[in-house]
């Protein structure tokens, strides 16, 4: 963590903000608190970022789940942790649905909302340097949309949901279209595993990739094998099938 992480605390409980106002800035944090939704959007609209908000689900005027369903809508994407009151799983599942990163049921030990707070850094700076190499965030192929940054996978109407390697692995093909690209290499470059034994990994990961995203699975024209070779993507579609 650097000096200059800016923390949004929004939180209409006064003592509770100013609590973890004071053990924030003590960790080195520099915090705003909003004890309203219209607050917090007054401070969110100044130009300096926040490096995440800690969002309270039931505030006075616009709840917590609005505010951060509202908040991704205009394309603002800081980390976002929320507060719910109730440890109840649709809570839970509507807090991750409107676009938070993780959540914390009151009442919480300080010490795992910061160690939750840092986290969620770490993650963000690793998913920045992860992604910074990407030319291309955003790519379609077939009916296939994918949005790299923000981790939006549409094929036609649906949406998939594709875990952290499965979009590494098509990051990689994505900007390495055409080329044949070997097993190693996928393991080295994506997994970052050098001398790795076992390259089925890769080929049950270039399975799930198709599940995803071929019209038919078991004739793909995406992600094609390179008998001896490897892999071959081609966004375009391969007329042979
Ligand atoms: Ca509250």
């Amino acid at each position: 963590m650097t000096a200059a992480d800016r923390l949004l605390i929004v939180e209409d409980e006064r003592h509770l903000a100013a609590g973890l106002k004071l053990n924030f800035e003590f960790e080195g944090f520099v915090v705003d608190t909003a004890g309203t939704s219209r607050e917090a959007a007054a401070l969110l609209a100044r130009a300096e970022p926040y490096a995440a908000i800690v969002l309270d689900v039931s505030l006075p005027d616009t709840d917590g789940f609005t505010f951060c369903r509202r908040l991704r809508r205009a394309g603002n994407y800081t980390p976002v942790i929320m507060l719910t009151a109730r440890n109840l799983a649709e809570d839970r599942v509507e807090g991750l649905e409107s676009g938070a990163d993780d959540y914390l049921t009151k009442p919480f030990e300080l010490d795992e909302l910061i160690a939750r707070v840092r986290s969620l850094l770490r993650r963000r700076a690793w998913e920045a340097a992860r992604t910074a190499p990407t030319a291309a965030t955003l790519m379609r192929f077939g009916a296939a949309s994918i949005d790299f940054e923000r981790h939006e996978v549409q094929v036609g109407e649906q949406s998939l949901r594709l875990t952290h390697l499965e979009l590494d692995l098509l990051a990689y093909f994505a900007e390495h279209p055409g080329r044949v690209i070997s097993r190693e290499e996928l393991l080295e470059q994506v997994w970052k595993l050098r001398n790795y034994p076992n390259t089925r990994t890769v080929d049950n990961f270039v399975l799930r990739l198709r599940r995803h995203f071929e019209p038919d699975p078991a004739n793909p024209i995406y992600f094609l094998s390179i008998r001896g070779a490897g892999y071959k993507f081609v966004p375009e579609g391969s007329a042979q099938g």
